[in-house]
């Protein structure tokens, strides 16, 4: 006997619709490139999308069809979010922080005709189109006055665009396994990998980022949205807030550490989320010139962190200097992405606040819409509480199947499984510990050693500001760890304090066989430190050893 429930599709614009009708006039703040900044609601951003939808049918596109974006956080961006698959097309963000020549290739594997860019990436949309066969409308997300001069013919403003749409009355109908949104791997390794969202599994993921044990995301909230809304559709955010009402704040390109504290500050900020590294920099920034009251008076609640392993080191110091509860995630782009989170259960109440911090730099528990299980050689898996370390597999509703252009469940195995390419253990209460990517393992005389557990210990110490662990050849061990530091301005660290500090944490025999302070890590346009990039640079570092 079948229920007699409304079954009605999981589609983006009727998250939209939602926020109109009950979120109609909560605010949406974005920062121009001058530091100005536009304040608009959920409700114009409703109507403006519906805009969105027309105008692209102005443009001839047909349902399906992959509409391009090449732009910062900003409020088109978000009218882009809505628009283009409450329209029935398939979103398709570009990450202006790759190379010009994969930014190429993700647009063309991709294969949208219409392509809106911010007017400060127009350059670089520029350089990619010079040798792009297919044709492209270039539609620039500015007002005609602010066009910038370009060689592309035929430039469109994009408020031009909008103005000579009638808005959609209503959105079509659109069935809710229909692809929603494209977004491409960061590509560490070959060439960038798309995964293509649907409708269901991005409302999913979204309802799941309001629940208490995720984001907690809320009508209190006044969420700054940091991770790039070319990467992994900003983890959800841009849904879940519209979903439950939050204020939803846009930073623009401008990611130092003195714009984001006076957004912080000014926008009375209570929740956030980004990579490890950028909130380094906001802490640097906020230690360096507050007083106590000052910081007393920030209404930041929880800070949410994915992307990396967050260190133990980075917990604390957001505990001790502003009260500010850290949730470590785990996910990945084709994981939509959150798919664990790092809160605790009644059952933790009373850890000590040491205890409390160790529990604070894990993973995370998985949340309901995902399981999660490491794979052993003989093709089996174990659950949590397992304790055994292998690759992390997931499946669940918001994980991928296969990638753009390949066979829906071409990339799971037999069990329907997704292997994540990360190394981990789920340990007896649930909680994921990754060791390591799997091809950035470092295998010593035949045993691993964990580069996230070292470079956690060191960022502990005081003048370390980013640590990355690569294996270079050894000619006796095969593979040793050489760790590359980069200080604090004005700090230093010699050698020999520096495997002092580590030998308190670590095995003997992983310790580093050097250590090299280096100006800057190199990151991708994801903030992950490039550690093939590191292991090619240092290749040679360690021949002379015996
Ligand atoms: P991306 O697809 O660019 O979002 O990268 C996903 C990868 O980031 C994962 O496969 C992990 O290697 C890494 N990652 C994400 N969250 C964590 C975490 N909490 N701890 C360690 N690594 C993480």
């Amino acid at each position: 006997m079948m229920g007699l429930m409304q079954c009605l599709p999981l589609t983006i614009g009727s998250v939209i619709d939602h926020a109109e009708r009950n979120h109609n006039g909560t605010e949406v703040v974005s920062r121009g490139t001058e530091g100005t900044l536009e304040r608009s609601t959920w409700g114009r951003v409703a109507q403006r999308s519906r805009r969105v939808a027309a105008a692209l049918e102005s443009l001839g596109a047909k349902p399906g069809d992959r509409i391009a974006s090449l732009a910062w956080n900003r409020l088109p961006h978000l009218e882009l979010y809505y628009g283009v698959p409450g329209g029935g097309y398939v979103l398709h963000t570009l990450n202006p922080r790759l190379f010009e020549e994969q930014i190429r290739f993700v647009l063309a594997d991709g294969g949208a005709r219409i392509l809106f860019v911010d007017p400060d990436l127009l350059p670089l949309a520029e350089g990619v189109l010079a040798i792009h066969d297919a044709p492209m409308t270039v539609v620039v997300l500015c007002d005609r006055k602010d066009l910038p001069k370009s060689p592309l013919a035929d430039l469109v403003a994009y408020e031009d665009l909008l103005a000579a749409a009638e808005p959609l009355a209503a959105w079509p109908d659109i069935d809710e396994r229909s692809a929603a949104g494209l977004c491409y791997t960061s590509g560490t390794t070959g060439n960038p990998k798309g995964v293509l969202y649907s409708h269901r599994s991005t409302v999913l993921h979204a309802m799941s980022l309001c629940s208490a044990d995720s984001m907690a995301l809320s009508a209190r909230d006044h969420a700054l949205l940091l991770p790039p809304m070319f990467h992994v559709n900003s983890w959800g955010v841009p849904y879940a807030s519209a979903m439950c009402g939050a204020k939803l704040v846009l930073p623009g390109s401008a990611l130092d550490g003195a714009s984001l504290h006076a957004l912080i500050r000014d926008e009375e900020i209570t929740f956030s989320l980004g990579v490890p590294t950028v909130w380094f920099t906001i802490l640097d920034r906020i230690e360096a010139t507050t007083t106590a009251e000052e910081r007393a008076a920030l209404k930041l609640d929880r800070v949410f962190m994915g992307g990396a392993a967050t260190p133990r080191a980075l917990v604390q110091r957001f505990r001790d200097l502003l009260g500010v509860e850290t949730m470590q995630a785990w996910g990945m782009t084709e994981t939509s992405p959150v798919v664990a989170v790092c809160r605790t259960a009644a059952r933790h109440r009373d850890l000590s606040p040491e205890a409390h911090l160790d529990l604070r730099a894990k993973a995370g528990r998985c949340l309901f819409g995902s399981e999660i299980g490491i794979g052993a050689e003989d093709g089996s898996v174990t659950g949590p509480g397992g304790d055994n370390v292998g690759p992390l597999l997931v499946r669940g509703h918001w994980v991928a199947s296969g990638y753009f252009g390949k066979e829906p469940g071409s990339a799971l195995d037999a069990g329907g499984w997704f292997d994540s390419g990360d190394i981990a253990r789920i340990d007896g209460d649930g909680f994921i510990q990754i060791t390591d990517r799997a091809k950035d393992v470092i295998k010593s005389g035949g045993e691993w050693i964990s580069s996230i557990e070292l470079e956690n210990v060191a960022v502990a110490h005081p003048a370390v500001r980013e640590a990355a662990i690569i294996g270079v050849p050894h000619p006796r061990w095969q593979e040793r760890p050489l760790l590359l530091l980069c200080l604090h301005e004005g700090a230093s660290v010699s050698r020999a304090e520096m495997l002092a500090h580590l030998a308190d944490h670590v095995a003997r025999w992983w310790l580093p066989d050097d250590v090299v302070c280096v100006d800057e890590l190199p990151h991708t346009g994801s903030g992950k430190v490039m550690k093939a990039e590191l292991r090619h640079q240092f290749r040679s570092h360690l021949e002379q050893a015996g």
